[in-house]
């Protein structure tokens, strides 16, 4: 047991987060955020209580520079005690990848190859991994995709209409919070049999945000893409956007692609259509400018609207969940997307969901609705234990 411990890594593009468990147990959790401009790190213990974070001592430029000062910090706080495994998440693990996988050499040469898919995303995925291959080669690793629990979805939920030989090159739809969906499918049975079993559909309403038609617990739908651009609107992301708009871009705007890669990934959403207000909700919520009253509606009209979309290719809906930051706080945004989801048979519960649930429908609604805190890293470290340790 003592060899038990799992490190996890999610690496993004200014941020670090990093955890350790034993079992399920959490032993401690972290991040360093602000990397490349103020990082600052922050360190919890088992119980939630801050303790000293890693050194950050020279400033790390990228995510992969506090590899170097997090490994030993760890290794400080255990002891005798040894980390058996570090598990990481990776945005984009293509066609091929449908399991976690040993990150070996060989295998990140391989995803190096899926940069162009993800380029936002995959390069800091996988320079914590190069990181740890270099300064200590016998830890293994392991890398959890964000796509690999979608690739479940039959082919024609994956297609999209353009000639058929680019679907067979991987211009497809993959998705994406597969982890984040494959924790909630793993608590589902605890929480309602009926939608472990059944067809259900899960909000993840974060920063970035999407939805998931599940059916026994298995991907078949999903509302982000090629890239995770699509689908829902998003803090700062459009989410589903007419093609035409793009080209638009460039012929009469003469803007180029990375004019416009900022522009549909960092400007618009929530921070575009509140005006700028904020592409966070807390901010939008308790703002009374009607700009971000209106950035609030149509992110509500468009999730409620995809949601029913899903809810087609599930023939038919037995309940909903939200999770990730807006789904498990912003009571007001999941009012909004279950009134709209009335005539799907949804009676919603105003009082419980004020209470935040878990459950959010009345007593014999034909729908369910809930609540449940999603848990990315803890899907990693079991993925991790399971094929380091096997
Ligand atoms: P990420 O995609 O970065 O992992 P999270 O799932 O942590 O995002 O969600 C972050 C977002 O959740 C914030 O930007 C904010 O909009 C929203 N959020 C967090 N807490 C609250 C709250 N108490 N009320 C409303 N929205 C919240």
């Amino acid at each position: 047991m003592s060899d038990d411990l799992i490190g996890v890594v999610n690496a993004g593009s200014s941020s670090l987060k990093f955890a350790l468990y034993e079992g399920e147990r959490r032993l401690l959790a972290g991040q360093v955020d602000g990397i490349g401009v103020r990082p600052q790190a922050r360190a919890r213990d088992a119980g939630g209580e801050a303790i000293a974070p890693p050194a950050l001592d020279p400033p790390p430029q990228t995510p992969a520079e506090v590899v170097p000062a997090l490994i030993p910090w760890l290794r400080e706080r255990l002891g005798s005690r040894r980390i058996a495994a570090l598990g990481h998440r990776v945005v984009h693990g293509g066609t091929r990848y449908a399991k976690p996988v040993r990150a070996t050499p060989e295998v990140v040469r391989d995803l190096e190859a899926l940069v162009p898919l993800a380029p936002l995303h995959e390069p800091h995925n996988l320079a914590p991994i190069k990181a740890v291959l270099a300064l200590d080669p016998d830890l293994p690793q392991v890398a959890c995709f964000d796509t690999a629990f979608h690739r479940t979805m039959p082919e024609v939920a994956q297609a999209f209409a353009l000639p058929r030989a680019m679907f067979e090159e991987g211009l497809r739809r993959y998705g994406f919070h597969g982890l984040s969906y494959e924790y909630i499918a793993s608590v589902l049975p605890e929480v309602s049999p009926r939608l472990a079993e059944g067809r259900c559909i899960v909000a993840h309403l974060g920063n970035g945000a999407s939805a998931c038609a599940l059916r026994a617990g298995v991907s078949i739908a999903t509302t982000m893409g090629f890239t995770a651009v699509d689908g829902l609107p998003m803090g700062t992301r459009t989410g589903e956007l007419d093609a035409g708009v793009v080209l638009h871009f460039i012929q009469q705007r003469g803007m180029d692609a990375a004019q416009i890669q900022d522009l549909l990934y960092r400007k618009s959403g929530m921070l575009g259509l509140s005006g700028g207000i904020s592409s966070d909700f807390r901010d939008l919520l308790a703002s009374d400018d009607p700009r971000a009253a209106f950035a609030i509606e149509v992110f509500c009209y468009r999730t409620a609207r995809q949601i029913a979309s899903l809810a087609c290719a599930l023939g038919g809906l037995d309940g909903i969940v939200f999770t990730a930051g807006v789904g498990e706080n912003a009571a007001p945004v999941r009012a909004r997307i279950c009134q709209a989801l009335g005539w799907l048979g949804l009676a919603f519960d105003a009082t419980a969901n004020a209470a935040h649930g878990p459950r959010l429908s009345a007593p014999g609604s034909a729908v369910e609705a809930w609540v449940i805190p999603t848990d990315e890293e803890r899907m990693i470290a079991r993925h991790t234990r399971a094929l380091a340790l096997g």
